[in-house]
């Protein structure tokens, strides 16, 4: 708990749900270097104890196997709420057992917040703006989303998340923080996640032929990981009364066969790119307009396209070379 002492800097006590996946691991490192004790939790569904391995020695780092739409008591000042799957792949595999942690794990880790006057920031998504009509996506959008298709249980799921924490905040007061993340990729992405930074990285590392699904011309913009994970800590550090929602993302837009040619070039791989059908409800266009987070944070992504794949693509090399 915070240490209010003029002699000690503070140290917060810190929850991370998810803490084991993609983004929580290189979060829950942020805030050890920043000197606070954190508390990962994590059920392992797509998240592994690789991603974690060089904190577990930490005295700061505490990892307790525990799948939040189950209620947990704990004494922490902060809670980063990132337990979800996140890659199509993997939320559609048990689409029930998505839109649970999304409904009941939010429900118990904002009565946890309750309970002990903590902060809680929600990692939202980008796919609650469904199919975009408006581009690029401010937070004032409402989104166009299918509430019965194939992709629901996450953007919906994720919707009625953000409706719980805005709920508990005006019936509770509880301090809430909600955060729109678009694509991020980075190292530890998990490489049979489906995704499509990891997807088209594997494949030119193997020369395998690049899967392109549709021809390749909806766009998304992508932002490295270590932009998002500051993007994250300066709006739980922002005032109280900044709640959000915030847009956090990279606003350089890309089509996917941009970016299929550009892995290959990057990897010198003999790939080549073969089409696919594209997936129901796959959104055509997806850009973040961040001129909220430039205001209220002073926050923009700094790492360009080229040099965050260049470091995400060293980073699957290693670990197919130690397969
Ligand atoms: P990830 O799949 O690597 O990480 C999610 C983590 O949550 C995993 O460690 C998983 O094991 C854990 N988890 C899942 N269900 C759980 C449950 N019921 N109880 C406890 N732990 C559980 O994904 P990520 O890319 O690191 O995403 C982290 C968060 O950010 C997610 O909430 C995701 O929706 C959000 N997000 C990510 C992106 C992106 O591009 N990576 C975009 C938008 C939103
Ligand atoms: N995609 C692709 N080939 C792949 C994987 C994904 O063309 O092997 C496309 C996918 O159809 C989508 C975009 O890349 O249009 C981003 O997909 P991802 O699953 O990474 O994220 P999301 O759709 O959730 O933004």
């Amino acid at each position: 708990m915070n240490k209010h002492n003029s002699h000690v800097p503070v140290h917060k006590a810190i929850l991370v749900t998810g803490g084991a996946g993609f983004i929580g691991s290189h979060l829950c490192e942020k805030l050890l270097e920043a000197g606070n004790e954190v508390i990962c939790v994590d059920n392992f569904f797509t998240g592994t104890k690789e991603n974690i391995r060089y904190l577990l020695h930490n005295p700061h780092f505490e990892l307790i196997r525990h799948d939040i739409v189950h209620p947990l008591l704990l004494e922490i000042d902060e809670i980063y709420n990132l337990a979800c799957p996140a890659s199509p792949i993997h939320y559609q595999y048990n689409p029930v057992k998505t839109i649970k942690t999304n409904v009941m794990g939010s429900i118990h880790m904002l009565g946890l917040a309750k309970r002990v006057k903590a902060k809680i920031l929600q990692a939202s998504t980008s796919e609650i703006y469904g199919n975009p009509e408006v581009h690029p996506q401010p937070e004032s959008y409402w989104g166009n989303v299918n509430p019965i298709g194939i992709r629901s249980c996450y953007d919906e799921g994720k919707r009625c998340a953000e409706t719980l924490f805005f709920d508990y905040h005006r019936q509770n007061k509880v301090k809430i923080k909600v955060v729109r993340i678009f694509n991020t990729y980075g190292p530890r992405m998990h490489p049979n996640d489906g995704r499509v930074v990891s997807n088209f990285i594997v494949q030119a590392l193997k020369d395998r032929d690049i899967t392109v699904y549709g021809d390749g011309g909806q766009t998304r913009s992508f932002c490295y990981v270590d932009d998002m994970v500051n993007g994250l800590m300066k709006m739980m550090e922002a005032p109280d009364d900044f709640i959000g929602p915030v847009n956090l993302g990279n606003p350089v837009e890309f089509t996917i066969l941009q970016l299929a040619q550009k892995v290959i070039e990057l990897t010198n791989s003999k790939s080549k790119i073969i089409y696919h059908a594209l997936p129901a409800d796959d959104p055509e266009r997806r850009k973040p307009d961040i001129s909220l987070a430039q205001k209220e944070l002073g926050w923009s992504p700094t790492t360009p396209l080229e040099e965050g794949l260049k470091k995400t693509i060293e980073y699957f090399d290693s670990v197919l070379r130690a397969c």
